[in-house]
């Protein structure tokens, strides 16, 4: 089912997500519904936050970047259907030098920005099998890990821009919040929330 993308503005994508249990209720479904809400917008990545669930919890799939012609071929090889659930997250480090990557978020649309981030990640999660376990992800799949995890922090990658750059993007923050914005997919707003 594909569920209603959280926008801008909306206190859920600013709360810190808790630990998900195996008894979680209807956990596979809600999985499901994410990878089928996150193609549908044709998303690289999406958090349970973005759905409405302040749950630690999020699905990555990089290979439409796979299709990016400016990539070398390994890289390519290793983007398309890389596809994967990390539950209970948890970055344990963050290394080597910064790089940019213009970024979007499908709960902020028509904004995109460079983003500094680290290029190799550790991270611990567990998979739907709930057995925990440490990895290290570099690259364009360590960027859409990082951007993820963030939401289950309650962290937007607009929060990483420079304060000029923030004051240039606040008019279109201010519309996602209030529902001024029209997108193929489906999504739902603070504001217009409120209003009922
Ligand atoms: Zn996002």
């Amino acid at each position: 089912m594909i569920l209603p993308i959280v926008g801008y503005g909306d206190p859920v994508l600013r709360k810190v997500g808790v630990d998900v249990t195996p008894e979680y209720p209807n956990l596979k479904e809600t999985i499901a519904n994410m990878y089928e809400t996150m193609y549908n917008a044709y998303g690289v990545g999406l958090a349970a936050p973005q759905v409405g669930l302040a749950i630690r919890l999020f699905v990555i799939d990089t290979t439409p970047f796979s299709e990016d012609d400016d990539l070398e071929s390994d890289e390519a090889k290793e983007l398309k259907g890389f596809k994967k659930t990390f539950i209970n997250a948890k970055i344990v480090k963050e290394e080597g030098e910064e790089w940019s990557f213009n970024e979007g978020c499908l709960s902020i649309p028509d904004v995109r920005e460079d983003v500094y981030r680290k290029p190799t990640v550790t991270i611990e999660y567990c998979e739907e099998d709930f057995v925990m376990k440490t990895e290290v992800f570099d690259g364009l799949i360590a960027r859409v890990i990082q951007h993820e995890y963030d939401h289950i922090e309650g962290v937007l990658f607009t929060d990483k821009i420079s304060s000029l750059k923030k004051r240039l993007i606040q008019k279109k923050l201010k519309n996602i919040t209030e529902g001024k914005t029209f997108q193929e997919y489906r999504m739902k707003f603070a504001a217009a929330k409120k209003g009922r």
